[in-house]
């Protein structure tokens, strides 16, 4: 190539060897090929690849900053391209719409190289052709990553969709879950399991007295109060305002009876320490019932709410068992 043909390059040997795309390759062996090409001055908000206008073409940034949105299902990735980096890439081996916007950011002088030169480059240079291999490589990956993030996002907001903010207790879209899953993995027909219906005795009382705040803190105690009563693999769960469900699976009523009585003394032991200072005592009232066949969370809760009505019925701060049919036992 002649002298003055170097000249009238787009871009000069030391700009090239700066170039992520074109590192480690002779400025000789594409010298003829980048005669062809032409650089470009792009101005901050200048839509450079558009999905809706697919332009097959490397754009190379020479100086000043590009900015990648990937606009497409309402994701809010964004990047930036810097001196030295490339967009466009997957554009010179297929025609497919492009999933992201890029805009120069500031004014921006670019090297554009169409598809058919940027290809005949490729078979004119091996190491050009190993830094796109290396730059493509390098998008899946954080592609993944950004995948890999989302996801991982999105199973925070489901998990933390299935706890109740105030007592860290799962709620009953959780429990309606879990209790599907036993069922699938169990044989139903030989599964025992009791369910518990808890309900804190005049806390409408505690709210008036001390206030709100005193009421949230009574609901956070008596939530560990019951965690502290049970075993890993039983379900407690904050069903509504001051009551609560715990089903225990693996549990016939007997050993039911005798948990519900602990738990019920446990609260009844707790000093509970309010925001104020003061100190209070709470107790509780639990209804308890054994799951049946056919049995859903509703109608088992059913059972269990019934018990603990007749709890409360008679004098609160009791538990009480249903075994169906109106079979209620007061312990
Ligand atoms: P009983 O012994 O019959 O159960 O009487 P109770 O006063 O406990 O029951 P009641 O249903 O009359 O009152 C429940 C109160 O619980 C009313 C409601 O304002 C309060 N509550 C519900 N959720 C919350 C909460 O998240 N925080 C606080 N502080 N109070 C709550
Ligand atoms: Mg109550
Ligand atoms: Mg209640």
């Amino acid at each position: 190539m002649s002298k003055e043909e170097l000249e009238t390059l787009p871009i000069t040997r030391s700009e090239f060897s700066t170039l992520e795309i074109f590192k480690n390759v002779s400025f000789e062996s594409l010298a003829g090929y980048l005669l062809g090409c032409k650089t470009i001055l792009a101005q901050p908000g200048d839509l450079l690849i558009d999905p809706e206008h697919p332009i097959r073409r490397l754009i190379v940034v020479l100086d000043g900053m590009l900015e990648v949105k990937l606009t497409s299902q309402g994701g809010n990735f964004s990047d930036t391209i810097s001196p030295g980096h490339c967009a466009g890439e997957m554009s010179i081996f297929d025609n497919i719409k492009p999933s992201a916007c890029v805009y120069a950011k500031e004014p921006s002088h670019l090297l554009i190289i169409d598809a058919t030169t940027a290809l005949a480059m490729i078979h004119a240079s091996h190491d050009l052709c190993l830094n796109f291999l290396h730059i493509l490589s390098q998008r899946i990956r954080n592609n993944n990553k950004v995948v890999c993030e989302e996801e991982y996002h999105i199973r925070c907001i489901e998990e933390s969709s299935k706890v109740d903010a105030l007592t860290g207790l799962h709620n009953r879209r959780w429990l309606e879950e879990m209790y599907a899953r036993e069922m699938s993995r169990s044989n139903a027909g030989n599964f025992r399991l009791s369910a518990f219906m808890l309900d804190i005795d005049h806390f409408k009382h505690v709210n008036d007295t001390y206030g709100h705040l005193a009421g949230d803190q009574v609901l956070m105690s008596v939530a560990q109060s019951i965690v502290k009563s049970l075993r890993p693999s039983d379900m407690p769960v904050r069903y509504g305002g001051e009551e609560f469900t715990v089903f225990l699976p693996g549990t016939s009523t007997d050993n039911a009876k005798v948990i519900a009585e602990r738990m019920r003394k446990n609260v009844e032991r707790m000093q509970i320490v309010l925001p104020s200072g003061e100190t209070i005592q709470v107790t509780v009232s639990i209804g308890f019932t054994e799951r049946v066949d056919n049995d859903s969370v509703r109608s088992i809760i059913e059972r269990a709410d019934q018990a603990l009505y007749h709890a409360k019925e008679n004098g609160r701060n009791r538990v009480c068992m249903n075994l169906g049919q109106d079979d209620m036992f007061l312990f």
